[in-house]
């Protein structure tokens, strides 16, 4: 059988089209069926819900990621939680969220979050009793990659702290990290002094920064000053070329498992 996965755009956000471009292109990559719905940014919520119904009955279809941010006058909430969850390969949808802090396997973790807790994994870091402290509580990043590094199994077992925008004294809690998780969505936003030496420091966020100097007329930084932090921490991820391959590879992965679930093969 042939992993289908269908990505639905809707509007015309330059970032979100570059995202969509960068996982049909994946997909196809790696031999899945794949299609990307794109819809005008007027499309109603009631339009772009006929969709999702369309593709939760589409057999040949085993994942479906609406692509985030979606105009204002759609729900994010209503739409996530339309995706049936066996579908829901970003997994957003509350039951693959309960499933991701309950520790139960058979739900979907997003995709960027089990990213970074692969890229541990494949890098050796020791998770087992680490301090994991992770900046950001979006329901995106933040919280399901508190969910994923608490857990009892290999690859987590950490003992984790979340920061947020109402914590104080950050830079006290991020010294203290034998692992660092940033997502903050603020450009060079945790600077060398805030990492403990030695730490392995991994940046999430993806921010655009005018540079006169780019041919785009802008750069992508991280929320890590790389330059700084590197001088402190053992291993560091960079933007882009990081975390970012590793969302786009764990949604690849989500999909395969999808179509094996629907086959009963997992
Ligand atoms: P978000 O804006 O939803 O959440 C940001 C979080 O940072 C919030 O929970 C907030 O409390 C916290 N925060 C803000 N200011 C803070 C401060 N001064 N101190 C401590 N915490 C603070 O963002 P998000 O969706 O979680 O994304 C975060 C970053 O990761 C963004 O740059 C985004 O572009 C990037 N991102 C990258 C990928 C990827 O594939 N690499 C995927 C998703 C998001």
């Amino acid at each position: 059988m042939r992993p289908g996965l269908a990505v639905v755009l809707v509007g015309d956000d330059p970032a979100s089209a570059v995202y969509v471009r960068a996982k049909a292109k994946a997909s196809e990559e790696a031999g899945m069926y794949s299609i990307t719905v794109r819809l005008p940014a007027a499309t109603t919520e009631a339009e772009l819900l006929q969709h999702v119904d369309q593709l939760n009955a589409d057999p040949s279809i085993h994942g479906i990621l609406v692509q985030m941010p979606l105009p204002k006058h759609i729900s994010a909430e209503v739409v996530i939680r339309r995706v049936r969850p066996e579908k829901d390969v970003d997994g957003f949808h509350p039951v693959n969220a309960g499933k991701l802090l309950n520790g139960d396997t058979d739900g979907f973790a997003p995709c960027t979050p089990a990213g970074v807790q692969e890229l541990l994994v494949r890098c050796g870091v020791k998770t087992k009793g680490a301090e994991c402290v992770i900046v950001g509580r979006s329901s995106i990043v933040g919280k399901p990659m508190a969910a994923l590094m608490m857990q009892d199994r290999p690859g987590a077992n950490a003992t984790v702290t979340v920061c947020h925008s109402r914590t104080t004294d950050l830079a006290g809690h991020t010294k203290r990290a034998d692992i660092l998780i940033v997502a903050a969505g603020r450009p060079k936003f945790v600077t060398g002094p805030m990492v403990k030496p030695g730490a392995v420091v991994i940046d999430v966020g993806i921010n655009r920064v005018d540079d006169a100097r780019a041919k785009r007329g802008y750069i992508l930084v991280g929320d890590v000053d790389f330059a700084s932090a590197r001088e402190v921490a053992r291993l560091i991820t960079p933007v882009p070329g990081g975390v970012g391959p590793m969302t786009i590879a764990m949604l690849l992965k989500n999909t395969v498992r999808a179509a094996q679930l629907s086959a009963g093969l997992a």
